[in-house]
């Protein structure tokens, strides 16, 4: 079933799990976090990139998610990931996202907070929850582009921020970033306690691909309730790749055999990504 993020979040907050949210563009990904999921029993987020939504890329990603949504019995939420574009975020409320991501990370906060608060009056009367960005989750834009400097999430800052946007959910810079690291980060453990301590809305990890697994668990355990998810689906979906590529004799193979070993690979990443954030049994 279709939900949006204070009805997945809130509860993983109280219960000190996480909710993974994976970015994913179209059939083969949806459809294997969505399976893997309810054989899981997780609740999961489906996220799209303003850069998916590009041409028909919205039409597909809704009208396919809308579709099958309610054949799982799992809490699924469609939710709009690093959306910068007020016309872009009012297009993905009407065609029905359920939970969207203003990202005004890099602007002056007075700015961002500006910024943050039109959105949730364009969301929250038709009941679509809100992410906002405070600090700023550096590393690489998903076009390999440099993507600023990482800005720690300041303590201080924090309620004025969501109290000031009325924002559901806040996504921290606690050293993580965004793509494949080249050396293990190391996350500012303390600094998220007291950001925890002080935040009346849940928390958010970006940049949780590659980043050690103890490191994502202590995570959570100091209050991260959504950790976002790109980069290892995509490794794993070139590695399923590869092995399909070696793997068929005939030059026709049927689709589904084709696409096996990707969903084989990306199943198993996912499962892995549940394990790691303590999601299983959580949609039930
Ligand atoms: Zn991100």
């Amino acid at each position: 079933m279709l939900v949006n993020l204070n009805e997945v979040l809130i509860k993983a907050r109280k219960e000190g799990y996480g909710v993974p949210a994976f970015d994913c563009t179209e059939d083969v990904l949806i459809r294997t976090i969505l399976d893997t999921a309810e054989e899981k029993k997780s609740p999961v987020i489906l996220m799209a990139l303003e850069h998916d939504l590009k041409g028909k890329g919205i039409d597909y990603i809704t009208s396919l998610v809308k579709g099958v949504a309610d054949k799982y019995d799992i809490p699924i939420v469609l939710h709009l990931d690093h959306a910068t574009n007020f016309e872009i975020i009012e297009k993905a409320i009407d065609y029905g996202f359920t939970s969207v991501m203003y990202d005004g990370s890099m602007l002056p906060i007075e700015e961002n907070i500006a910024n943050t608060k039109r959105v949730v009056e364009m969301a929250h009367p038709k009941n679509v929850t809100v992410e906002a960005e405070l600090g700023h989750v550096a590393g690489k834009e998903i076009d390999g582009s440099y993507a600023g400097e990482t800005m720690l999430t300041e303590p201080d800052e924090v309620l004025k921020f969501v109290n000031e946007t009325k924002v559901d959910a806040l996504a921290v810079s606690i050293g993580t970033a965004h793509g494949v690291y080249v050396s293990a980060p190391e996350l500012n453990i303390d600094r998220l306690i007291e950001i925890n301590k002080i935040s009346p809305v849940p928390l958010v990890l970006h940049g949780g691909s590659g980043t050690p697994i103890d490191q994502v668990q202590e995570s959570i355990k100091n209050g991260i309730s959504k950790i976002n998810l790109y980069a290892d689906l995509r490794i794993a979906m070139f590695k399923g790749l590869k092995v399909s590529a070696k793997s068929h004799d005939r030059v026709d193979p049927l689709p589904d055999q084709l696409y096996k070993p990707i969903r084989d690979a990306l199943r198993e990443t996912i499962i892995d990504k549940m394990e790691m954030v303590f999601s299983e049994n959580k949609g039930i």
